[in-house]
């Protein structure tokens, strides 16, 4: 736990004592501070005072003893109105913060001290908790003490305190960076950005900025330039004078960072240079990871990590649990589970990485379909149509695809296996990618996948391939 002594002896309002929430409010407590804190769940309110936070409603408190109100991330400070908790600490003009900005200020304090901290922060619509697995796993894999956490698991106040030579990995949703005005990483990643979460933000032009806050605030900003929001951002930073480095998963750039394929080239002044390749890397298949990779490279680039420390960190990665998760093989079959992907957008990247692909699809719909993904129907050798969302496929499909409805996952997996195993193709893949939600058949996309991992396991001469939770 990082103990937050740059509120020692103040008086801390605190709303929201779920999971981050509570261990925010242990952290303050443990620096010294005088925590009141609060929430709309009794449960949580109850839990909290059980582990000896103190609790009081918010709306009862006096809020002009009070220095900040931390706020956590999963509660809405602007949209799509701002909680009664964030307008009483307006009213009573009492600045709202989010536990990023309290390590930051710890981080800064272990600098003051003369402590070295390097710190990677990464947002960006998709691709944020590959790309903060990926640096994590580098950093630890040539043996530096590496701290890794944020919106991905572990609440950033929970990770070990800042001492020389520790290094953070933090990955940041909108949310947070929002919370954190003083948000100041060596390396901040911006990965891309997709409308998504508008409800929690408003416009596109508004969630947009949030975002850039978090490379506008890094001692060098590291933005994908893949797409038109990105691009501008980019383009802003460099005109205020920031170190900026672009990068890029589909164009060759003059300057900054490119793939072409599976060739990562760093260019300056026009002229490239191939640095590594990501070919034969099977957790990071297509463009998307590509770009993840990018990322990664240049981050740990900036912290001082060396080309060779990279390379042999991408090459051990073993990809996380759902994401084009390799399972293993049944003959030369390859069994890939990207439960994680809910909607036809989220199906895509996986659908480009493979040339040709027995597809298990389906569980309850979301809006839309899977009219979007029509571009990439020449690829699918056949689709097995699971759940409520079958007929719906099933009439998009069409004539341009076999496919057969087989209800169940475990029929699915068994046809398809079958299928795949009279393929003559060197290595035919059986992907479980559903562009649903699981919640017809399933209580959550983890179990899905688990379903998936334990009857593909179970098929006859299945043989593993490693993986990360
Ligand atoms: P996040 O943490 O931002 O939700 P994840 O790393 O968990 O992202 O990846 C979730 C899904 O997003 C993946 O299964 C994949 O389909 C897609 N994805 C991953 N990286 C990218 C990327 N760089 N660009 C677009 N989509 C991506």
């Amino acid at each position: 736990m990082i103990p937050v002594q740059t509120l020692k002896n103040k008086h801390v309002a605190l709303f929201g004592l779920g999971g981050s929430g509570l261990a925010t409010a242990k952290a303050i407590c443990a620096g010294g501070a005088h925590v009141v804190g609060w929430d709309d769940n009794p449960e949580s309110v109850a839990r909290a005072a059980a582990q000896g936070i103190n609790v009081q409603d918010l709306r009862e408190a006096d809020w002009s003893l009070f220095s900040v109100f931390v706020l956590s991330p999963g509660v809405p400070l602007t949209h799509p109105k701002p909680h009664w908790s964030v307008k009483l600490a307006h009213q009573a003009q009492v600045p709202v913060i989010g536990d990023v900005e309290l390590f930051c200020r710890e981080r800064d304090a272990a600098i003051a001290g003369g402590a070295d901290c390097p710190f990677v922060a990464i947002t960006g619509t998709n691709g944020k908790s590959t790309t903060t697995a990926l640096i994590a796993h580098i950093i630890k894999a040539c043996g530096r003490d590496m701290q890794l956490g944020g919106n991905i698991g572990t609440a950033v106040l929970s990770l070990e305190p800042p001492v020389d030579g520790r290094n953070y990995v933090v990955e940041c949703s909108s949310y947070q960076i929002d919370l954190a005005p003083s948000l100041n990483p060596c390396a901040g990643i911006l990965l891309n950005l997709t409308p998504d979460h508008l409800d929690r933000h408003g416009a596109m032009e508004h969630y947009a900025a949030i975002k850039e806050r978090l490379v506008a605030g890094s001692a060098t900003a590291i933005v994908a330039v893949d797409d038109a929001y990105c691009a501008i951002i980019a383009d802003r930073l460099e005109k205020q004078g920031r170190r900026l480095i672009r990068f890029s998963k589909n164009q060759v750039l003059e300057n900054g960072f490119y793939a072409q394929g599976t060739d990562l080239y760093r260019a300056e002044h026009g002229r490239a240079e191939l640095l590594l390749s990501l070919d034969g890397i099977g957790s990071l298949r297509g463009a998307h990871n590509a770009q993840n990779a990018l990322a990664a490279l240049i981050a740990c680039l900036t912290i001082g990590l060396s080309l060779e420390e990279i390379r042999a960190g991408l090459r051990s990665f073993p990809g996380l649990a759902h994401r084009m998760e390799q399972i293993g093989y049944q003959g030369k079959t390859l069994f890939i589970n990207d439960s994680k992907a809910t909607n036809a957008e989220a199906t895509a990247p996986a659908l480009s990485s493979f040339a040709k692909l027995y597809w298990i699809a389906g569980g309850l719909p979301k809006s839309g379909g899977i009219e979007s993904l029509r571009g990439f129907f020449p690829r699918i050798a056949k689709a097995y149509l699971i759940g409520e969302a079958a007929a719906q496929f099933a009439a998009t499909l069409g004539a341009d695809v076999p496919f057969e409805i087989s209800q169940t996952l475990d029929a699915a997996i068994e046809h398809a296996a079958q299928d795949a195993a009279g393929d003559a193709d060197a290595e035919p893949v059986v992907l479980l990618s559903p562009a649903c939600a699981s919640f017809d058949q399933f209580p959550n996309f983890e179990k899905r996948g688990q379903a998936f991992r334990d009857k593909v396991m179970m098929l006859e001469g299945f043989r593993p391939v490693g993986r990360a939770d």
